[in-house]
């Protein structure tokens, strides 16, 4: 049989727009590689799916890269107020927390999951799990996809909504942006994106396992700042990750990562002459305790030892015998904790993929391929990445709903 529409992936983008397009009645095949649909969405916001964020068409295009723009006709049809309207229609509650971020109300991401795929069913349409298409071409006007057993499904329209590369685990390994070059397109390069870093020496790796809160984390190249974030990191075993990190990664990645280094300021809220100040009078007040007592008030416990080594100052001497050099070691070791960058991790530990199908060619009502008719693209496969807080969802539930309607509208069907 000729489907009316074959959408291939069952993520956030494939299920919303197999949903909707299946409304009318219209005969709509829903492909997933895996055995389950929305494996991605299951895990995101640590398994409590930060579905949105309620702010601002202006505030979402600044979270988004690189042509934001591109998705401000979309952001008007389809936005914050209809991606919750919908969940609460399916009969979820949805709450707001800090930074403006969305969740259900159950922190459990299944229910998105569940939400999605109910909506599919209850609209009729057919899903085929366990089903990795592997190539599609088209003949006349209608394609051809071929699944990984030799099966053949066809249809008249065809959307792409198989994500982009990250947490390949999840079933998105880059698929959509092959189909999309082979039929002609171009794919800008694809990146780790929202990803941790690996720091070169061990600095970092003797300090794995601890937290920071309230720190600034800056990027400098050449001696120069050039990104700064304010928030939470964690030192691990290959070097640093967490919510600063993982938004300064997203800044750099069009720079050599290897020529630059990441500055912790442990002591954001004091500038070089009050942390001196505050030395000092710790200094005078503790004068004949071991240095191990200043380094309790100033940093986390485990980050004593490491701080001492580094600085060559025995835990055990006396504040007293500190010279005055020592000291201005200490306040910029609080000040300038450096870390040379050596990498980004790789696409198993990131969390979006930059790069993918240029927007250039593709229509920015309603994401028809300007290159083949009836050819749809859908949420990460396109190039368009944001930061996070819930913006990269948005991107997939606003482009899988307009692919939809610009379906619909094309062929007539209310
Ligand atoms: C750990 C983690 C946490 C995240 N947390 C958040 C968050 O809280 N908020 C937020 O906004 N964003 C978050 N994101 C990003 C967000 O999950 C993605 O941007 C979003 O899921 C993209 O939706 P999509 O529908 O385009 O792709 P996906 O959700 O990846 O879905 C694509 C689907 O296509 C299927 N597929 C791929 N190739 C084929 C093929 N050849 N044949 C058949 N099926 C195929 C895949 O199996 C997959 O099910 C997170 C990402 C990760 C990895």
């Amino acid at each position: 049989m000729v489907y009316d529409v074959i959408v291939v992936g069952a993520g956030a983008a494939g299920m919303l727009c197999a949903g909707y397009l299946a409304q009318d009645g219209r005969e709509v095949l829903l492909i997933e590689k895996k055995d389950n649909p929305g494996r991605k969405l299951r895990i995101t916001g640590k398994g409590r799916c930060n579905i949105t964020n309620k702010s601002s068409v202006k505030d979402h295009l600044d979270n988004i890269q690189p042509k934001a723009k591109f998705l401000k006709s979309a952001y008007n049809k389809f936005f914050v107020d209809d991606i919750i309207a919908f969940f609460e229609s399916q009969g979820l509650t949805i709450k707001e927390e800090r930074g403006a971020r969305i969740f259900p109300e159950s922190d459990n991401a299944q229910e998105i999951v569940d939400a999605l795929h109910k909506f599919c069913i209850e609209n009729n349409v057919s899903i085929k799990l366990n089903t990795n298409i592997i190539s599609i071409s088209k003949d006349q006007d209608i394609f051809t996809l071929k699944d990984s057993s030799d099966n053949n499904y066809r249809c008249q329209n065809l959307v792409i909504a198989t994500g982009g590369c990250s947490y390949p685990v999840t079933g998105s390994t880059g698929d959509g942006q092959r189909f999309a070059k082979s039929m002609g397109h171009t794919i800008n390069e694809l990146k780790p994106g929202l990803v941790p870093f690996n720091t070169k020496g061990d600095l970092a790796q003797r300090m794995q396992g601890i937290s920071l809160k309230n720190v600034t984390a800056s990027i400098w190249h050449n001696n120069k700042k050039i990104y700064e974030e304010f928030g939470e990191m964690m030192f691990t075993h290959f070097g640093v990750t967490g919510p600063i990190i993982l938004s300064l990664s997203n800044k750099v990645a069009d720079l050599p990562i290897g020529e630059l280094e990441l500055r912790v300021d442990l002591k954001p809220a004091l500038d070089h002459n009050k942390l001196d100040e505050r030395i000092l009078r710790d200094f005078n007040e503790h004068g004949k305790k071991k240095f191990e007592s200043i380094l309790k008030l100033l940093l986390p416990n485990k980050m004593i030892a490491v701080c001492s080594q580094e600085l060559k100052i025995p835990l055990d001497t006396i504040v007293n015998q500190i010279t005055a050099n020592q000291r201005k070691a200490l306040r910029l070791w609080l000040k300038n904790l450096t870390f040379p960058l050596h990498s980004v991790r790789s696409f198993k530990e990131a969390i979006i993929t930059i790069g993918g199908l240029s927007t250039n060619e593709i229509d920015k009502n309603t994401f028809e391929s300007k290159i083949i008719p009836n050819l749809y693209f859908c949420g990460e496969v396109i190039d368009l990445h944001a930061n996070t807080g819930g913006y990269n969802l948005q991107i997939a539930f606003s482009t899988g709903f307009c692919v939809a309607q610009g379906i619909k509208t094309k062929h007539n069907i209310s």
